[in-house]
């Protein structure tokens, strides 16, 4: 018996979700929020985490983070609050629940790559329909006329996308979620720094569920997401989520961080005015098409055929950012960064000028 004959071809088909190293560089390739916890909260969060009971399993519904979720987060009354270990491990319990040989997942193309990981780990088939090549956005004719033809199970929509930054068209997303047979799962990873979100349309929706994490907020390493929706949906889900998935020092860390939200709200309001920043320095280079964003990193683009080493260019001038060119397609030549502090985007816009001006020799 050897792998080849035991496990699943699709599996055996996929790499897995590859994180490189970053020891030594300017981390600009995850999302993550620069800013730490300042002084002195840094050290009252740190008696917090002392009193937690490390001996006893957590509380299983987490309840008192999810009243400090649901104040912080404005999440309306009637709506239930599911959590999961990461967003990711939300996307997870959804598919397990619709999933069947026949069943479809759609979302448009490029998106998420959990979405179609886990679809497959699924075993699910998964559709994926082109944005608009120029400016990403969803095209109606092409989202509705697959939905009709696919009938899916879920669909996805991060709002905004990832790795393009941008806000889909609220009227499209609307008109999707009206035809759409099965869930919509509004993906809001990046809401703390966007000007619009669907919280509010919950409960207009049957089928719409909106899913947020703190990873982006700051918090990526607790991993902590959370599904809001319509409780006949999550009790629902509840069945398949593992007990104990949130450990007694996520509660606890979540917890004050949230009791803290506008020390995060000030973070979030610096990366937003550093993305602006960042955004007219990459569009002062000749030879760069750099993306408005509602996120907090950019997607930009190289002259042809160069990604590859402006990335590597970059690396070795010790900034580590995100290479997509090898998903093709829409996003050929394609880079995606973070936004970091001032000084960190500086470093990065140092280093790609220095690294433009040796490829122009
Ligand atoms: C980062 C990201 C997530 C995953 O968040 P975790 O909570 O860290 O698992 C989900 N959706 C999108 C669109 C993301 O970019």
């Amino acid at each position: 018996m050897t792998p080849d004959d035991l496990i699943r071809p699709e599996i055996r088909a996929l790499s897995a979700y590859h994180v490189p190293d970053a020891t030594g560089l300017v981390k600009l390739d995850a999302m993550e929020n620069p800013y730490e916890l300042p002084e002195p909260l840094a050290a009252e969060w740190a008696e917090r985490v002392r009193s937690v009971a490390m001996n006893r399993y957590p509380d299983p519904g987490a309840s008192a983070l999810k009243a400090v979720l649901r104040e912080a987060m404005e999440i309306p009354e009637r709506q239930a609050i599911l959590l999961g270990n990461g967003s990711d491990e939300i996307i997870q319990m959804i598919l397990m629940a619709v999933a069947g040989p026949d069943r479809v997942v759609l979302a448009p193309e490029p998106a998420f790559v959990m979405y179609r990981m886990i679809a497959v780990f699924c075993g699910m088939r998964y559709v994926g329909v082109p944005l608009s090549p120029d400016d990403f956005a969803l095209d109606p004719g092409a989202m509705l006329a697959s939905i009709a033809e696919h009938r899916p199970a879920a669909v996805f929509l991060a709002y905004p996308n990832n790795p393009t930054g941008n806000l889909f068209d609220r009227e499209v997303v609307e008109a999707i979620i009206e035809a759409t047979p099965g869930l919509v799962v509004l993906d809001e990873a990046y809401a703390p720094f966007a000007d619009d979100s669907f919280m509010r349309d919950l409960g207009r929706h049957d089928n719409l569920l909106v899913m947020r994490t703190v990873s982006k907020m700051g918090l990526a390493g607790l991993r902590l997401g959370y599904l809001c929706g319509a409780p006949a949906w999550l009790d629902e889900f509840e069945k398949i989520r593992l007990p104990y998935n949130i450990g007694v020092l996520t509660q606890a860390a979540a917890r004050f961080a949230l009791e803290h939200k506008p020390v995060f709200d000030e973070q979030a309001a610096r990366i937003r005015a550093e993305r602006e920043r960042l955004l007219e320095g990459l569009r002062a280079l000749p030879g760069i098409h750099a993306w408005d964003s509602a996120a907090n990193f950019i997607l930009f683009r190289t002259s042809q055929g160069r990604a590859a080493a402006v990335f590597e260019g970059l690396k070795g001038r010790g900034v580590l950012i995100k290479n997509l060119t090898g998903a093709g397609g829409m996003l050929t030549d394609c880079l995606r960064v973070t936004v970091g502090t001032p000084q960190e985007n500086g470093c990065f816009l140092d280093a790609l000028r220095a690294t433009m001006a040796r490829d122009a020799r």
